[in-house]
């Protein structure tokens, strides 16, 4: 790997360090506290969805906060202790301060007596109670007796907050990347998909871009419902999606298809994570994971895949006090931020041609087609170009070319901008232009012509609309 390569990895990992500490949950002060720090990397448009929201068949509850919780035992020393680890509470307790016996108390503790050293992490989001998650080693330590229980927590109206990174391209079609923000100090799940989409946002607005992208950050399950909800109008310009988390881990990847299942990002997906580790996994969809559960609920069915290294569920350290930063490598994050990468290089130039002289093959020679480029062998790309232009009838996407022909995307989509310079080609599938729906005709007409660089910068600045209850920071 190169310097350049282990310093991005070095700096996603310190990013994911960052993020590690913070007490998160569904709504609180820790998911603005995570926002705030992601907010300092990428502009973020901030949303506040009020409690009591009706969302689908569901509502925003309570916002949840905590200062302080331990369980003290007959002599008065503190045998569980939040401010030692914050997965030591059960993620939304209410607040208590109680004596009880010890055998009350069990029935509140939660262990893994498979794993004695790790606190699970658990969660009652929606049904109102307390609790504690310890090791299993100390809570057989437990003496009968009477212990005092305090939870300095509070459940009152607020909201849910998420924020949305937006990068508008020359076609208003977007490719939305979602990550869950809610999970507390677990660097696995999920510090390691914030940490992620943070820098893949940096990236993309790095570039003038074909589509707009969309990266949400939210709480799991009733944010991406939120964000749903709040953006039914505008599902129809999704093109594209990804749901990421578990990016740190030492499996390789696997990519779960979208409902659909045969969607552009489903082959995008599959042929970069394979072409960057041949162990690559690629597994069907299914109703059971992170948010794809709602983009791909049928009411939806929203051409939105999923990719992780690990699966939820599918390693031993998940949903516990193992899955922290040694877990989670600077090699095994770059590796997935550059799988994350090459996805939006392909989608971004993954189209149809039309091949422009179709009756037999052109003359390359005669429009100085033949020759060395970029240290390629002459054979090679004259190779690429036979096979671009014999497959483009329109029907043929670039990355069909690259599988048929076993040439690599890179090679091909370069000799197709060469070929489509050289006036041999035309793109098939133009994506349509940011904001027509709110220009006269006669910009209209003036963005169907071919437009300069100049032009689409200045799209690129434009904002879309945005909620009015959202909140800039
Ligand atoms: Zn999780």
């Amino acid at each position: 790997m190169s310097a350049a390569a282990v310093t991005a990895g070095a700096e996603l990992q310190a990013f994911a360090a960052e993020l590690y500490p913070i007490c998160r949950s569904i709504t609180g002060a820790g998911v603005r506290k995570t926002l705030q720090l992601i907010n300092r990397r990428i502009e973020l448009d901030w949303h506040e969805v009020p409690s009591g929201t009706k969302v689908f068949d569901w509502e925003v509850p309570l916002e949840w906060n905590i200062k302080d919780a331990w369980v003290s035992d007959p002599d008065g020393r503190r045998v569980v202790d939040f401010n030692a680890h914050n997965l030591h509470i059960l993620n939304y307790s209410e607040p208590v301060n109680t004596v009880l016996p010890l055998g009350e108390l069990k029935a509140r503790l939660y262990s893994i007596p498979a794993h004695e050293d790790w606190i699970p992490y658990r969660t009652s989001y929606y049904r109102r109670q307390w609790g504690f998650c310890m090791r299993h080693r100390e809570l057989l330590k437990l003496r009968q007796g009477k212990y005092q229980v305090v939870v300095d927590s509070s459940l009152a109206p607020g909201s849910l907050t998420y924020a949305e990174c937006v990068l508008p391209g020359r076609a208003r079609e977007e490719v939305l990347f979602f990550t869950h923000i809610c999970h507390p100090s677990l660097a696995n799940d999920n510090t390691s998909g914030m940490a992620i989409a943070t820098a893949l946002a940096a990236w993309i607005a790095g570039a003038p871009r074909r589509y707009s992208y969309r990266l949400v950050f939210a709480p799991g399950t009733i944010g991406s419902l939120c964000w749903l909800q709040r953006n039914q109008r505008r599902l129809g310009r999704v093109r594209h999606g990804l749901v990421l988390g578990l990016l740190g881990d030492p499996a390789p990847f696997t990519y779960k298809r979208s409902r659909r299942g045969d969607c552009e990002i489903d082959r995008v997906a599959e042929y970069v994570t394979r072409d960057i580790d041949p162990q690559a996994r690629v597994i069907p969809f299914e109703p059971y994971g992170y948010d794809e559960r709602q983009f791909c609920s049928p009411g939806f069915n929203l051409p939105i895949g999923r990719l992780t290294r690990s699966v939820n569920d599918g390693y031993a350290e998940y949903h516990s006090s193992a899955d922290n930063l040694t877990l989670v490598s600077a090699s095994q994050l770059e590796q997935s931020f550059e799988a994350c990468k090459q996805l939006v290089e392909v989608l971004e130039s993954n189209r149809r041609y039309i091949n422009l002289s179709p009756k037999g093959e052109p003359r390359l020679g005669k429009r100085g087609l033949y020759g060395a480029v970029g240290g390629r062998s002459p054979a090679d790309r004259e190779r690429a170009m036979l096979w671009v232009l014999n497959q483009s009838d329109g029907s043929a996407s670039l990355l069909d070319i690259a599988q048929r022909s076993g040439m690599g995307f890179p090679a091909i989509s370069l000799v197709a901008d060469e070929l489509e310079k050289a006036a041999l080609l035309r793109v098939a599938d133009e994506t349509e232009p940011t904001r027509t729906f709110a220009i006269s005709a006669s910009r209209k007409r003036a963005l169907s012509q071919p437009r300069n660089e100049a032009q689409s910068r200045s799209t690129r600045r434009k904002r879309p609309d945005l909620r009015s209850t959202r909140r800039r920071k």
